[in-house]
């Protein structure tokens, strides 16, 4: 333990926050930087941490506390309790990174039945006085005493009917005297004690309180999410207070210092005149754009944008700002990293770079590979006829469509098996996890830096705020809009780049790249030395692979070409041959279409490698189910159907039964139908060696690599390499063209990374089927995991992420480094890829980077981001240091 765990704003500085917490460690920076921050103090994540372990204060903090107040009172030259001038402070939690809305905040503490009088002499206010007490008793009685808000609304209410009053500020002074009267009595009924007058007593209540949220249900729920370590602990700020709400001087606002959503430069942000911070935050009053400041306050306008300006360059990066103005003075509350939408990071970054404020290298650090996901999912085709119902504000961009759901439970429960739009008249911190299974995210009210703006942004996902047409009736479970209902489980369609509200559901369409976007891009390709390739399976396909900046094809799945309606019959025909004659006339059948299957996808990859999977699933998935054949069957007979057909059905049903298998996963397929069946195998050779000679022919440069799936041992690879081997030494001689290409295999079962040395005497590539070495690795079959118990392992802890997502590097990464060692010692050059699911997730990818691959391959939508990814991996290769300005 340091000994010191009271800090003031003066001793800190930004790269404290591991111990002053995100939010004081730049409230010291901001001081530090001569900006106008009001006084306070900061107790330490270390304090906090020892506070949750022990249950208690341990011996020195108390006092330590009580010194470092004394100094705040003689340095702001106010006192706790004093009659004349009394101290009053906001209680805040901060955490060393930031987690918007899950901790508690206090304001105005400090505040008793003596010192608001002093506050209404000294602001010449006895509204305001009292409304701030008010205030404090009711944040204080749910934050700190944990009360339902509900009790201190149910009272306020009944003031304005008994008043005949219809907003709160149609209430006087007189009113709020028996509002607090009422409140009080309310915490003393609930809570058995009396409301604290003692400052210090208050002070102590709302530490313990800020500490202890450090565990609350929302602060868990969202530090799972976020991967946030569970014992940081969180900071307290004690702030001396200064007022937004004095009057028409006097105001408070957010404001990111560029467009969070778009990434425009020039400052955005929003503020309400004569309110408090927590009015803008929560959503409660829909506030102003900032521009508007300058009509109202030009002075402060003037400085604020200035302030900005500074805060940019010192950081170099975007700002987000909350700032309050006290008769006509402003000060900074607050300034963090803005989190800004991936259209946003991109422009930002590239703008930066123009502007000198960050290296590329930097750039490369700022976009989060998982949030290109964003831009490259689909939007609302421009051509649809829109059913536009209202307009909110743009708060999150991406386009959703789902059933409208009202209430957060219902959306998370809802929202594991269907669409759904979540609609709320405003979102708090407890709503996350309907927020995290929804599509998108609708509000009646905030601004765009509300809750629920926040949250969707920084998930991803689409969000219209602020769109006040739309009444909400919670207990009908409907909305209107004007003379409209929409009710529970209608399609609802919601645009968030637009703020558009559509009625049913809307047609999307693919993306496509910007030009920031490309120039990102084109900065990673050239840091980058892994390569990236795409999994594509049709010429379409790897079209849009290589428009996304795909270096190849990394795996081609044969199979789903057998699939196509027309080619069914034909393969199973194939599969109920009785002899070798029968199949191979069915495969026969097959060659052409297979050849121009082939063709297209070579030629649309002209002069980039290909690498074509030789057939991998077991052959009862081209057949029909069993059970409904029987059904159909049984059908057949008792309704006099023709015997022929019967009987055919019935052959069928025999071969399907025959095929049939306890574990296909580890049965009859892979590699291990060639060797049953070499002749479908000498197939597909000949289709890719003939689709090749006819475009070299043609003058078009193809780059084949043939591969054998799930191999376990040499001799499979030696028996199917002849095969292939075979048919191109023929298809040479019968074309008389030069024919190149490789053949390699597919590293997807631990014995065959176990054997890699001898497997590289062979093969001639490898590429990691992740998918399942993931599934024989760790002995779990991927649909029953994801089903049944892999989200119990995952709450319990017992892995940190899902393994068919997240690549698991202890398992499955040892497997494949020894792989890569064993396979490059028998053969240096063994060109070693990736092209599981794992392929195009970024911490995998920097793995892959790590352990020496030659390439990653994913979904053509997912190559951008893998292009991002191998570039950060490079820019943060351990011992290399990066170029800043
Ligand atoms: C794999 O197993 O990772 C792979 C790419 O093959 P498939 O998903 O087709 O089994
Ligand atoms: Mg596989």
């Amino acid at each position: 333990m340091s000994g010191k765990y009271v800090y003031f704003f003066e001793e800190g500085r930004a790269d404290m926050k591991m111990l002053l917490g995100g939010k004081g460690a730049n409230l010291a920076e901001m001081t530090n930087i001569g900006l106008p921050v009001p006084p306070g103090l900061i107790i330490t994540t270390e304090a906090c941490r020892e506070y949750l372990r022990n249950g208690r204060y341990f011996p020195g903090l108390e006092e330590e506390i009580r010194e470092k107040v004394a100094e705040l009172e003689r340095r702001t030259g106010k006192r706790f309790g004093d009659t004349e001038n009394p101290l009053l402070v906001s209680v805040r939690s901060g955490a060393p990174v930031s987690m918007p809305g899950m901790m508690d905040t206090v304001l105005n503490l400090g505040l008793n039945d003596r010192t608001v009088e002093a506050l209404a002499r000294a602001t010449g206010d006895d509204r305001f006085a009292r409304d701030c007490y008010r205030r404090f008793i009711n944040m204080f009685g749910t934050v700190v005493l944990g009360l339902d808000h509900a009790g201190f609304e149910k009272i306020l209410e009944e003031a304005k009917e008994a008043r005949g009053a219809r907003a709160d500020t149609d209430l006087g002074a007189a009113d709020w005297k028996e509002v607090i009267v009422a409140y009080r009595r309310l915490i003393e009924e609930k809570t058995g004690g009396p409301f604290p007058q003692d400052p210090m007593e208050q002070l102590f209540a709302a530490i313990n309180a800020v500490f202890s949220s450090w565990n609350s249900d929302r602060a868990i729920v969202y530090r799972r999410i976020n991967n946030i370590p569970p014992d940081w602990g969180t900071a307290v700020n004690i702030v001396m207070m200064v007022f937004g709400n004095m009057g028409n001087d006097s105001g408070t606002g957010v404001a990111f210092t560029r467009n969070p959503a778009t990434g425009e430069p020039g400052v955005f942000g929003e503020f309400l005149i004569n309110a408090q911070g927590e009015d803008v935050v929560a959503g409660i009053r829909t506030p102003q754009p900032i521009a508007s400041l300058h009509e109202v306050m030009p002075g402060v306008y003037r400085q604020f944008i200035e302030i900005c300006e500074k805060l940019e360059r010192h950081y170099r990066d975007v700002q987000d700002i909350e700032f309050t103005v006290e008769k006509g003075r402003l000060y900074m509350l607050q300034c963090r990293s803005g989190k800004r939408t991936a259209q946003a990071a991109i422009r930002i970054a590239v703008d930066m770079v123009g502007e000198g404020l960050i290296t590329k290298e930097e750039a490369m650090l700022r976009v989060e590979p998982a949030h290109l996901d964003q831009l490259l999912h689909r939007r609302i085709d421009p051509q649809a006829r829109l059913d536009i119902i209202a307009k909110g504000l743009p708060a999150s961009p991406g386009a959703a469509s789902g059933r409208v759901v009202f209430d957060a439970d219902e959306a998370a429960r809802l929202g594991e098996t269907e669409k759904i739009i979540l609609v709320r008249t405003e979102t708090t911190p407890d709503d996350i996890h309907g927020i995290v299974a929804a599509q998108g995210v609708l509000t009646a009210r905030g601004g765009m830096t509300s809750h629920a703006a926040v949250v969707a942004r920084g998930m991803g996902k689409p969000c219209v705020s602020g769109c006040d047409a739309i009444r909400i009736d919670y207990e009908r479970e409907l909305f209107t809009v004007g003379e409209l209902t929409v009710k529970k489980g209608e399609l609802l369609s919601i645009d968030g780049a637009q703020g558009h509200v559509i009625l049913g559901e809307v047609p999307l369409i693919d993306p496509s790249l910007s030009g920031e976007f490309k120039t990102l891009l084109s900065w990673a390709d050239d840091l980058r030395v892994l390569g990236v390739r795409a999994n594509a399976d049709t010429p379409a396909d790897a079209g849009l692979a290589r428009s996304f900046g795909a270096e190849g094809i990394g795996l081609t799945r044969t199979e789903h070409m057998f699939m196509a309606p027309d080619r069914l019959p034909i393969v199973q025909k194939m599969i109920l041959a009785g002899s070798l004659e029968e199949r191979e006339a069915a495969l026969s059948e097959l060659l052409p279409m297979q050849r121009d299957d082939f063709y297209g996808i070579l030629k649309a990859m002209a002069g980039l490698p290909v690498t074509i999977r030789l057939l991998d699933p077991p052959l009862h998935e081209f057949l029909p189910n069993a059970e409904e054949l029987a059904v159909e069957i049984t059908r057949l007979k008792l309704t006099g159907g023709d015997p022929a057909v019967i009987e055919a059905r019935e052959k069928l049903l025999r071969k399907v039964r025959a095929l049939s298998e306890f574990n296909p996963m580890l049965g009859h397929r892979g590699c291990r139908l060639g060797i049953s069946y070499p002749e479908i195998y000498a197939m597909q050779a000949r289709a890719i060696f003939e689709a090749a000679a006819r475009l070299v022919k043609e003058g078009v440069e193809v780059v084949v690599e043939v591969e054998i799936p799930l191999v376990i041992d040499t001799r499979e690879l030696t028996l199917l390499k002849k095969v292939v081997d075979d048919v191109a030494d023929k298809v040479r001689a019968e074309t008389g063209t030069a024919l190149a290409y490789t053949v390699g295999t597919m590293i997807e079962v631990p014995r065959a990374a176990l054997l890699a040395d001898e497997v590289a005497g062979v093969a001639e590539f490898f590429s990691f089927g992740t998918n399942d070495l993931t599934q024989t690795t760790l002995g779990f079959s991927r649909d029953d995991a994801e089903g049944k118990f892999l989200p119990e392992y995952l709450e319990k802890n017992i892995m940190a992420a899902n393994p068919f997502a997240v690549l698991d590097r202890a398992g499955v990464g040892k497997l494949m480094k020894m792989a890569v060692e064993l396979g490059r010692r028998t053969r240096p050059d063994l060109l070693v890829g990736i092209c599981g699911e794992h392929g195009g997730e970024p911490s995998s990818v920097a793995f892959c980077h790590e352990i020496g691959l030659n390439y990653v391959s994913c979904s053509p939508y997912r190559v951008p981001i893998a292009r991002l990814a191998a570039a950060q991996a490079q820019v943060k290769k351990p011992g290399r240091e990066y170029s800043t300005v």
